[in-house]
């Protein structure tokens, strides 16, 4: 048995097989790159070591580098998660080798199904339908012969490839040498390797993937079936099982096919057998996964099982008591991947450090499994998915209203997410229904990239009314409205934001405490603060009571409420107290640590001057004053944890003026 596992990888599979080995009183071991000294997964695992730079070369992939990690930690075993290593046999090897354990198949499989032209062969050999075209890589010339005599379309892909890189769809000869030719170098660049192999392309077709797993004596069951059709750029986004594509019958043929995939390349611990299921049901084998699937929970939650357990239990040589007719699915469930990316351009990954993450905790059958928190920074170095949530309940219908549901309920601010995206997938009538395919995406892009629109009104709104609780504005001091704002007595203070590409101008009137009417444009609301805290206002508009999430960055503004996210920028700064007239206080503008404080009660200071130093986001932020005045009363010191909007320091009005 295992005392120690060291986990090589980092991200929400890491933090999730940590979990795994805690429930089984075994102790961690984390590695991580420069990039990831204060990531999620480090502060998981009961120890952690520095691999190198930041780069994936350097660090997640050196296989020299993990061993050592592996040697000084004393861990008997590796579990390589997905991506990075999990399918390189040259680690599992180099494992072997150094007297560790690596979770996970031999390494014969992994070399038999690594490459998508060996594993053509092997299938053509134990009988496994599979689709027209090439079992060996190409040349050009041959290539374009073998489309033209399988027939247009036809897909060109990447002999070593996985996520979805160096995919291309051909619809006509003329198209053939510009897309082999970028699919060509996308595989050189993604994997080091440029030879391309082609395939028929099927129309209208699933993707449905049997999960198998097998123990080191001989026994082998699948986990049934995981629907992966909802696809951008050829990689899964949404996953769920049942497949409302199959029937009793089908779900029969395809799961035999599968052990019979897995029994002829002699495979063991988890893995993935992928199918493309035709309109008219025919199937065919496309590769084997060897390695766990990030879209594992939708089987963990329809069979109860926890596979990365059953993973460590058969790696450590346990026998499996599982007995194919014996293994049953219940209700069903769904799975949604959330990336930092823009879905309107092009799903271009976006990088940012997230301003604010909250998920929904205490749901039954809601599971988020997430690699981030508040503060973590999203890089160019590794791939950008933040998290998955996974919902499960008794029927279809009812798991895509639970996801849809906990997707609005995140709260992840301050880069781009595919979060809106998502939502318009789970509510388009194609996907309720359950009659998609692999074209789903790019058929209703149009669709699902348009941005919610409406709130920007409601976001400036609370945004200002949040300025107005947290700035105080002399409490006591000023009980209504600010006298600096009326720059005009016959108006209503205003101040001016930018939300999306739109300048706003928020004008209120105080109608008594925390009481007010507030317009933009021709948009016009009585607005009652309800209650207050860190990070949170309660707000009633017109006699409809909301709870928003805001958090502060700078100038910008994250306001998240159920119905949608917002980013708003303040456009005008508060203007300076005219005459040291009042009190202020310098507020924290997120949540932070103080590093230091930079003066003394009974102070002078001038606007600008600096008073705090604060921790947040993982980055040194001066708070400064914004009046001339004295330091009245210093409410933090150095170490203190502080919340958005919570007061640091107070500064009275110039002393002279007494
Ligand atoms: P699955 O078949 O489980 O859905 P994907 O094909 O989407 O898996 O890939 C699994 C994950 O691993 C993806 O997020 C992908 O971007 C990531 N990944 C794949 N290869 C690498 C790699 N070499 N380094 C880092 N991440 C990788
Ligand atoms: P990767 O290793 O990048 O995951 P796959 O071979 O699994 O590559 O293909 C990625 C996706 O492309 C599949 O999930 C499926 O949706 C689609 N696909 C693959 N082969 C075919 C095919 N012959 N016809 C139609 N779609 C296919
Ligand atoms: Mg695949």
């Amino acid at each position: 048995m295992f005392k120690k596992v060291l986990i090589a990888n980092r991200g929400e599979i890491a933090v999730r097989v940590i979990r795994a080995c805690r429930e089984m009183g075994i102790a961690t071991v984390a590695m991580f790159s420069d990039a990831d000294r204060d990531a999620l997964h480090v502060s998981h695992a009961d120890e952690a070591y520095r691999l190198g730079p930041a780069t994936a070369t350097e660090s997640y992939l050196s296989i020299p580098r993990i061993l050592d990690v592996a040697r000084r930690a004393g861990a008997q075993a590796i579990h390589p998660g997905y991506g990075f290593l999990s399918e390189n046999s040259r680690f599992a090897r180099a494992c072997a080798e150094a007297g560790v354990k690596f979770i996970g198949p031999p390494p014969t499989a992994m070399e038999l199904m690594g490459s998508k032209t060996r594993a053509r062969q092997a299938m053509q050999a134990a009988g496994v339908p599979m689709v027209p075209g090439s079992a060996r890589g190409l040349s050009a010339d041959e290539a374009v012969e073998l489309a033209a005599r399988i027939g247009f379309p036809v897909m060109i892909k990447a002999a070593a490839g996985g996520g979805g890189k160096g995919i291309r769809i051909v619809g006509a000869r003329t198209e053939f040498e510009a897309a082999a030719e970028s699919a060509r170098r996308e595989a050189e660049k993604a994997f080091g390797n440029g030879t391309l192999l082609l395939e028929k392309y099927v129309e209208g077709a699933r993707h449905v993937e049997f999960q198998i797993l097998g123990d080191a004596h001989g026994n082998l069951v699948h986990l049934f079936e995981r629907d992966c059709s909802i696809q951008r750029r050829h990689q899964k986004i949404i996953e769920e099982s049942p497949s409302p594509a199959l029937t009793p019958e089908l779900r029969r043929k395809m799961g035999e096919a599968a052990i019979a995939v897995a029994r002829a390349i002699g495979y063991s611990n988890a893995g993935t057998v992928e199918f493309i299921l035709g309109p008219s049901g025919q199937f065919y084998f496309i590769e084997v996964n060897t390695r766990l699937q990030v879209e594992h929970p939708v089987t963990e939650m329809i069979t109860g099982m926890d596979l990365v357990k059953l993973q460590i239990e058969v790696a450590e040589g346990k026998p499996l008591s599982l007995v194919q007719d014996q293994i049953t699915s219940s209700g069903h469930a769904m799975e949604a991947r959330l990336y930092a990316e823009r879905p309107g351009n092009d799903f271009l990954p976006s990088t940012g450090v997230i301003a604010d993450w909250t998920a929904p905790a205490g749901i039954d059958e809601l599971r988020v499994d997430s690699g981030v928190e508040t503060g973590s920074a999203i890089g160019i170095f590794y791939d950008p998915m933040l998290a998955k949530v996974i919902a499960w309940a008794s029927d279809r219908d009812a798991a895509v209203r639970k996801l849809a549901y906990a997707l609005n309920c995140i709260s992840v601010q301050g880069l781009n997410t595919n979060r809106e995206f998502l939502i318009k997938i789970l509510e388009h009538p194609e996907f309720t229904s359950g009659a998609y395919d692999t074209s789903f995406v790019p058929t209703h892009l149009q669709d699902l990239v348009a941005t919610f629109e409406g709130r920007e009104p409601a976001a400036v709104a609370v945004v200002a009314l949040y300025l107005l609780k947290t700035r105080q504005f002399g409490l006591g001091v000023l009980r209504d409205i600010p006298p600096n704002y009326r720059n005009n007595p016959f108006r209503d203070p205003s101040i001016k934001f930018s939300v999306r590409d739109d300048k706003l101008e928020l004008s209120y009137r105080c109608l008594g405490d925390d009481d007010y009417i507030v317009s933009t444009g021709d948009w016009r609301a009585r607005a009652r603060i309800l209650s207050f805290g860190p990070g949170s206002i309660r707000i009633e508009f017109d006699r409809v009571q909301f709870t928003y999430r805001v958090v502060e960055s700078g100038d910008d503004f994250f306001v998240h409420s159920f119905s949608g996210s917002e980013r708003v920028t303040r456009l005008d700064k508060y203007p300076a107290q005219p005459g040291g007239s009042s009190d202020e206080s310098a507020n924290s503008p997120m949540p932070g640590q103080v590093i230091k404080v930079l003066v003394q009660e009974g102070q002078d200071v001038a606007a600008g001057d600096p008073l705090v130093i604060l921790e947040a986001m993982k980055m040194e932020q001066i708070i400064r004053a914004t009046l001339d005045g004295v330091v009245h009363e210093i409410l933090v010191k150095a170490g203190d944890v502080v919340t958005p909007g919570e007061i640091l320091i107070q500064i009275g009005r110039t002393s002279q003026s007494e």
